[in-house]
């Protein structure tokens, strides 16, 4: 038996439903890899419902800042049976357009979303798998856990040595500059979010800290072409997991901006941003930070250097018609304070990345916080992930790639179905 309520919200309607019974799939998160997944459920003609505790691409409605676009350009916002087609393929997608593509996405195939249904856990069930959730339980043959790899805002425990008079949030909680109260902001991380919140902060007249961790350096722009251009061309996004050392697969995200800019530390140094080590402890109202900061954009650095190396060499070996270009010397950077007087500080936005949350998963896939699987399979029958990093290719938590993780596991639901449960 199930109820339906139905809840419009500016751009689309969400059927919230109370779902009890037997279903074939049950797919948990309706972001891209969920629709994805949906679609070629659909193709099939295989029963299916997916899941949301909020609506489509909850993520991005709710954890995005107010001038958030998409890093990679809008040519390349390509799933199973859908892509952009809009008159501006170099652009970048806003946050609200991403929403409005995924809605559209959905209605093009009638997706069979269930918002405001949270799923509290999943249990086997003899060979079905029983699925509480915040609006009743019901059982499926298979469950695809398409919740996203960046599911819960990871803040380190050092924000608890800060004063309550500092406002703390995450980046995921970060809408715009007006948001923050009076006084300088400490940053902490720069990766893409960090960096691109500080060019913001530092573009509307604030005072900004950043501490800069571990990240990677890439050009917007090299040669003429975009540098998701690049990466396609040379394959790099499609990279599979286990032709790449393991520590090469927990590199962190390039940090890139939409638009034709690069985004750098020592630019945005140059924009008035005092540029810092990591940030090691804050106590006594001091903030400290690590003696590593010249390493650390070396590093970072090398990455881009790395990536300039393989285009010319590919350039080279192709004999592609592209213009030459010369690398400026980077620009040198003032030694970092080691110390920052936090009286100054009037927030602190921890730009310190998401975690992942499998703990309502009650099957032996998960092991310390990482789901063990081939390529989303798990050993647990009828038990799949979708949407992880590195899942199977560079590109699987990407727009651009997780539709080819989602047909691979549509195939395998459709096949279980004939082998396994069409003779139970
Ligand atoms: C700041 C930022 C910028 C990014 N920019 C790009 C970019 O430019 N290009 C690109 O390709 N990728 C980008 N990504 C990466 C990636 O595309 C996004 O993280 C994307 O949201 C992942 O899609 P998903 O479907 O796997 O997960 P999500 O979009 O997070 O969807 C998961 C869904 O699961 C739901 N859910 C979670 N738990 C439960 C539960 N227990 N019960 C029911 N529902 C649940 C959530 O509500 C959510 O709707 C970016 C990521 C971030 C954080």
């Amino acid at each position: 038996m199930t109820t339906t309520t139905t809840t419009t919200t500016t751009t689309t309607t969400t059927t919230t439903t109370t779902i009890t019974g037997h279903i074939a799939t049950v797919v948990i998160g309706a972001g891209q890899a969920g629709l994805a997944l949906s679609h070629c459920l659909t193709a099939r003609g295989l029963e299916h419902v997916v899941l949301d505790r909020g609506t489509i691409a909850h993520s991005w409605r709710t954890q995005r800042w107010d001038s958030f676009t998409l890093l990679s350009p809008n040519w390349q916002t390509r799933l199973p049976g859908y892509r952009y087609r809009g008159a501006d393929p170099a652009g970048f997608m806003t946050g609200a357009q991403v929403v409005a593509f995924f809605e559209d996405y959905a209605r093009s195939f009638a997706a069979p979303v269930r918002g405001g249904v949270t799923v509290r856990r999943v249990t086997p069930l003899g060979r079905r798998w029983l699925i509480d959730t915040s609006t009743g339980t019901l059982t499926a043959d298979n469950v695809v856990v398409a919740t996203g790899d960046l599911t819960h805002p990871h803040v380190p425990r050092l924000g608890s040595g800060l004063s309550p008079r500092i406002a703390q949030l995450h980046t995921s909680a970060y809408r715009n500059p007006a948001q923050l109260p009076a006084g300088a902001v400490l940053v902490v991380g720069a990766g893409p979010s960090g960096q691109q919140i500080a060019a913001e902060l530092a573009a509307d007249g604030r005072r900004v800290h950043l501490a800069v961790g571990r990240h990677r350096c890439l050009p917007r722009r090299y040669r003429g072409h975009d540098a998701y251009w690049w990466m396609d061309r040379l394959g790099m996004l499609h990279r599979t997991a286990d032709s790449l050392a393991s520590g090469a697969r927990r590199s962190p995200n390039a940090v890139l901006a939409g638009g034709t800019r690069d985004l750098d530390v020592r630019r945005l140094v140059a924009e008035g941003v005092v540029a810092h080590g990591r940030l090691l402890g804050v106590e006594g109202g001091i903030a400290t930070f690590a003696d590593d900061l010249a390493a650390t954009l070396a590093t970072a650095e090398g990455n881009a250097q790395r990536f300039r190396a393989a285009v010319d060499a590919h350039v080279a070996a192709s004999g592609l018609d592209v213009p030459a270009e010369s690398v400026p010397e980077p620009a040198p950077i003032p030694a970092a304070p080691r110390e920052l007087d936090l009286d100054t500080v009037g927030a602190v936005v921890w730009a310190t990345g998401f975690r992942r949350d499998h703990g309502y998963i009650d099957a032996d896939v998960v092991v310390d916080g990482e789901p063990v699987h081939h390529r989303g399979v798990t050993t647990a029958a009828g038990l799949y992930f979708l949407g992880l990093r590195w899942q199977h290719r560079r590109s699987s938590s990407f727009i651009d790639g997780v539709g080819g993780d989602a047909e691979y596991l549509a195939e395998h639901i459709a096949r279980r179905e004939v082998d396994e449960l069409a003779v139970a």
